[in-house]
């Protein structure tokens, strides 16, 4: 009976792309899925019928060329091995991150619109794109628990959308991991580090950040989400404290990485 329902309701309103918004056709449901998404049928049910072909095939590339420790997607293999240019300069203290893409194109208007749009289908969806990601590269196996950069209260109470917070725990869900979002916490306010030189960036986050005593992270691996990294530099202060409290290893999950790396 069930069953019935959802076919009437899929017939008289076929689902739609979260992403370009066109209708997607049954065929396209079923159709060559695996050539795109190629790892778990779970993952595979969970972005059936919520994006089409063809924002599937820019957003999911297959065998990407990466920085294997920020995640920046490279045009050619770098000659610093796994590091790009960036990574080699600033040797950050998280092991590994994987993002969707660059920040450009496609992945850079969906985020625009996840972020000031509060968007929560689409950011839910691009979490789920993300899980893939981080299966595909099979960094979820060594994952304990995960957790969001926080907000400070007043921009959590101003905004009420917290991108982030969404993306972990649907990535949690996807991957079923253990989900902390009050592990860490604001210590003080910040600026909005787009706003701000690349250089000032690392001293507006200093400081800024505290793990909640009452969680024990002794000998976990954390996953830090957040929805972009660009220089690095919030990601990189947030492992340090998480270090500190005692995490062995801190990866960290990003949609989009922001960095001009080539
Ligand atoms: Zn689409
Ligand atoms: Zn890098």
């Amino acid at each position: 009976m069930l069953e019935i329902a959802s076919k009437m309701r899929t017939l008289c309103f076929p689902p739609r792309c979260v992403g370009c918004r066109t209708e997607i056709q049954e065929n396209q449901c079923r159709g060559n899925r695996a050539t795109v998404i190629h790892q778990h049928e779970h993952i595979t049910s969970l972005l059936d019928s919520h994006w089409c072909d063809t924002c599937l095939r820019i957003l999911v590339l297959q065998n990407p060329t990466t920085c294997w420790t920020c995640g920046a997607h490279l045009n050619r293999q770098s000659p610093l091995g796994r590091n790009c240019a960036l990574c080699f300069k600033k040797n950050f203290r998280f092991t590994r991150a994987v993002s969707l893409g660059n920040y450009q194109g496609l992945l850079q208007k969906l985020v625009i619109r996840m972020k000031n749009q509060h968007d929560e289908p689409l950011t839910i969806q691009l979490g789920n794109l993300l899980a893939n990601q981080l299966i595909d590269s099979e960094l979820i196996c060594d994952v304990d628990l995960i957790t969001a950069v926080p907000t400070h209260w007043w921009r959590r109470f101003k905004r009420g959308f917290q991108a982030a917070e969404l993306i972990a725990e649907t990535i949690a869900h996807a991957g079923h991991l253990q989900f902390e979002p009050e592990l860490l916490q604001c210590k003080r306010s910040t600026k909005k580090q787009g706003t701000l030189a690349s250089t000032s960036r690392q001293k507006n986050v200093q400081n800024a950040f505290r793990v909640n005593p009452s969680v024990s992270l002794q000998d976990l691996s954390v996953l830090l989400v957040d929805d972009v990294m660009t220089t690095g530099a919030t990601a990189n202060e947030i492992s340090r404290v998480l270090l500190k409290s005692g995490a062995e290893k801190v990866y960290v999950g990003v949609i989009a990485r922001g960095a001009r790396v080539s």
